[in-house]
């Protein structure tokens, strides 16, 4: 067996049973690398305490996120770490699914009119020139005046 044979077995077998990368860690590494990163630069700048402070904030958080990336990668408790990334993943998949409806929203806004429901601040909408209309929710039933 070839010394790197060798080397990547022995790491297979460190990692049989623990967690490994997932989309959290590497979510989780690049907000690391970016955080140490612009806290350099701004660490750089002369003469001002503030910046330096703040710098110095965001190195520490960078190396935090890197020593947390880490510890999840070797973790063996992996349903912890399979929570935590579905955690991760449903909060993307929302935030997704709302710039999709911004986008929806965008370019039929010509035709609709949208507004939030006062109550339960669900998005509504009306078709344009309808005039002063009584609405309706569909989500709390409640009743409200819109112009459209
Ligand atoms: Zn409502």
């Amino acid at each position: 067996m070839s010394f790197w044979e060798k080397i990547k077995q022995t790491f297979r077998s460190f990692m049989n049973g623990r967690h490994g990368a997932d989309q959290f860690s590497m979510a989780l590494l690049w907000t690391g690398l970016a955080c140490y990163l612009i806290g350099s630069i701004l660490g750089s700048i002369q003469g001002s305490v503030i910046w330096a402070l703040l710098g110095l904030v965001l190195n520490i958080a960078g190396f935090a996120a890197y020593a947390f990336t880490i510890f999840r990668m070797f973790s063996k408790n992996n349903d912890k770490r399979n929570q935590e990334n579905r955690r991760y993943t449903t909060l993307m998949n929302k935030a997704k699914t709302k710039q999709k409806q911004r986008k929806v929203r965008f370019n039929n806004r010509k035709q609709y009119k949208y507004f939030k429901c006062p109550s339960c601040k669900s998005w509504l909408r009306l078709p344009r020139g309808k005039g002063v209309v009584t609405v309706t929710c569909s989500r709390c039933h409640n009743s409200f005046t819109e112009k459209a």
